[in-house]
């Protein structure tokens, strides 16, 4: 694969992101998943449920989540990322569901690719996604610490450029439901991982990885893709003595062995064992050579930036010798 920097990356990021032939890749994209997965679902998920709101992740593509929300006491829902229109058109059927809304992260098609047919389907649906983004179909553009509601479901919407330009994610406030608050972070935060850094800088990302590390600890997150136990993997290999890290790599490979889904974590988990979340930790710095165990150097955003781009440039290498 080339280069993320590269001359030919480049354009093959720009015809994917800004034109036809990203949406025409797509569509192959959605195909080729289904093949290869005999027509399973990459992963088991399940409901889960506070008093009336109820969260469902819905497996699409190779390992993609969208998610379904239900405020089930005022009838209202909405979806999150649905690229693969068709898994959500059957899942929404099967419940019966007519959603008020979709809630874009940012424009990559398979978080994106499903909004033309769902307008078609449901012409009244408002789509929500971040202005900055070059999102299809986008009846409602957000920007940063914009509130919107459906029934009781409230999400304030969080800017977290980095991966790309507009990057949004969603945060649905539980309190109505008795409920931790939920974060909806697309390709932003995985669990134990964030997303490749397509449009912005390290110092970027690092401010948007800021942003959702100052959430309250028992926020649930909900990312927008299943590569746990990679990410674990990886987590592991930068920190061998962190015993967070390991912990939950045993839990996800089991969780793995039978394809179940490893979401939600939490924002506290996250910050015990996600490298990228970790890079003031004196035990990330020692393992990418950038302090020794005896200096005493105050730790400033600029080394974390640093950090942070040497921990990506790491993991990219990683996900290659597996
Ligand atoms: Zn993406």
């Amino acid at each position: 694969m080339a280069k993320a920097g590269g001359c030919c990356f480049q354009i093959g990021y720009f015809l994917y992101t800004r034109t036809r032939i990203g949406y025409w890749y797509h569509q192959k994209e959605i195909k080729d998943a289904r093949l290869k997965l005999n027509g399973e679902d990459h992963s088991k998920t399940d409901v889960t449920e506070f008093n009336n709101l109820s969260i469902l992740p819905i497996p699409m593509l190779l390992d993609n989540y969208a998610y379904l929300i239900q405020d089930k006491q005022t009838n209202h829902s909405v979806l999150v990322d649905p690229g693969d229109p068709d898994k959500v058109l059957s899942v929404l059927e099967n419940m019966n569901v007519v959603p008020d809304a979709i809630l874009i992260t940012h424009k990559h098609w398979d978080h994106s690719g499903g909004n033309v047919k769902l307008k078609t389907a449901f012409p009244t649906i408002r789509i929500y996604g971040g202005a900055m983004d070059h999102i299809p179909c986008v009846t409602h553009a957000v920007a940063d610490g914009d509130v919107i509601k459906f029934g009781e479901l409230t999400f304030t919407v969080i800017y977290t450029p980095g991966h790309t330009v507009g990057h949004i994610v969603y945060l649905l406030d539980g309190s109505h439901f008795d409920a931790p608050a939920s974060l909806f972070s697309g390709d932003h935060l995985f669990l134990s991982g964030c997303g490749r850094m397509f449009e912005g800088t390290p110092t970027v990302m690092l401010r948007s990885l800021d942003k959702v590390s100052n959430l309250k600890e028992n926020t649930l997150v909900w990312p927008g893709h299943e590569y746990a136990e990679d990410n674990l993997e990886f987590a592991c290999n930068i920190e061998a003595e962190n015993e967070n890290a390991q912990e939950k790599l045993d839990w996800t490979k089991q969780k793995r062995i039978v394809k179940d889904c490893t979401c939600p974590s939490t924002i506290r988990e996250e910050k015990s064992y996600n490298p990228f979340l970790r890079t003031g930790e004196k035990s990330v710095l020692q393992s990418i050579g950038m302090v020794t165990s005896s200096e005493t150097t105050e730790i400033t955003d600029t080394i974390r930036a640093s950090a942070l781009a040497e921990v990506r440039e790491r993991k990219d290498q990683f996900k290659y010798k597996l």
